[in-house]
């Protein structure tokens, strides 16, 4: 069972259902389908919160944005450097660490696909840690997935410069 893997018993699993398919349940409902006192699950759901393993997300659906979305295939020596430069460039959404060669799976996000490649140039080709880099725009996402955007970045800062914009690690 995935709950033994994450650390929950049965109950916990059962309020994180319900919050998951209707997050809006106040804990008075959810008590009264989970046959426990209002203020058992207040408790359990604060657990579950503190755990980390509770999250609400609040974004852009992704499925739905009318933005374009890359991902990058790299192959670093270097995935910690990598990783910082992900934690601070606005338009890297988020990333993966693989095993095998091409280590590294890179969400980006811009306007069109000069935009995402001229990130890709800023960012990683005449990288000296990065020996690879390939990315290729993601044409149709299956499934909601709603991601936290800075929707105030400016999209017209990218440019063939150097740097990405005045919020990246490069410009700095
Ligand atoms: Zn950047």
């Amino acid at each position: 069972m995935i709950s033994d893997k994450i650390g929950i018993d049965d109950i916990d699993c059962k309020i994180m259902d319900l919050i998951q398919k209707e997050p809006t349940l106040t804990h008075t409902e959810i008590a009264g389908q989970v046959n426990r006192s209002q203020p058992t699950v207040g408790m359990r759901i604060k657990k579950l919160e503190k755990l980390g393993v509770l999250k609400y997300q609040a974004g852009v659906n992704i499925k739905v944005a009318d933005l374009c979305f890359g991902r990058v295939e790299i192959q670093t020596k270097n995935p910690k450097k990598v990783i910082e430069t992900v934690k601070n460039c606005p338009f890297m959404i988020n990333a993966f660490k693989l095993s095998g060669d091409r280590n590294m799976s890179i969400l980006l996000i811009g306007t069109n696909y000069k935009f995402l490649d001229n990130i890709v140039n800023i960012h990683f080709r005449n990288n000296p840690d990065v020996i690879y880099a390939h990315m290729d725009i993601i044409e149709n996402v299956v499934n909601d997935l709603v991601l936290p955007i800075d929707l105030n970045l400016d999209f017209g800062e990218v440019s063939l410069q150097a740097t990405c914009c005045e919020k990246c690690i490069c410009a700095q």
